[in-house]
């Protein structure tokens, strides 16, 4: 259901271009289950004064639905990520019972999604995994590209230079930012 999946991550995309106005490495989370949507959460502490790699997204957002969804089955949760998850939040969603992974812009330095989980343990094996990639692409690419030519966090790295070589459709951030204001949440 592509219009579905577009309707959600624009409201992730919503967070991720907030993040990016709060100085934050702009990926935006939302989890969505049975139509509706749960938790909203961005990137926390990507700028060098504070920096960790625990505060991803996904990890904000998975606490927020452990302690205000505690009884929800997870297997009913859709992650919506304006970015491909990583390694870490892949792994930790799936421990955590999520299935369902839907993104706007691939992570082609650090993506986790691409992890043979039938090469890993029996416990990883079993894992029955749907995977939606690009879906906004262009709008979470616009996105990234002006965080890159703002910020240091990860400046130079393949990540940088892959994304800002990527071509835009929508060139100015400040479209998209103006379209996303104005849909409703
Ligand atoms: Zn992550």
């Amino acid at each position: 259901m592509p219009e579905k999946h577009e309707h959600y991550m624009r409201a992730a995309l919503i967070e991720a271009a907030a993040a990016l106005k709060a100085g934050e490495f702009p990926v935006g989370v939302v989890l969505v289950a049975d139509g509706e949507i749960l938790v909203r959460a961005s990137r926390r502490n990507s700028q060098a004064q504070s920096r960790n790699e625990i505060d991803h997204a996904e990890i904000n957002a998975l606490r927020i639905l452990l302690s205000e969804h505690a009884q929800l089955e997870p297997s009913r949760v859709s992650v919506y990520s304006s970015m491909e998850p990583c390694l870490m939040c892949y792994s930790t969603l799936l421990l955590s019972g999520i299935r369902r992974f839907v993104w706007a812009y691939e992570d082609v330095m650090g993506g986790g999604t691409n992890l043979a989980l039938q090469q890993l343990n029996p416990l990883y094996q079993a894992m029955q995994v749907e995977l939606v990639a690009s879906v906004l692409r262009q709008e979470s690419l616009a996105i990234f590209q002006q965080f890159f030519r703002e910020h240091d966090y990860w400046q130079d790295s393949l990540l940088s230079h892959y994304t800002l070589s990527q071509q835009l459709d929508k060139p100015l951030y400040q479209q998209v930012d103006r379209q996303l204001s104005g849909e409703p949440s």
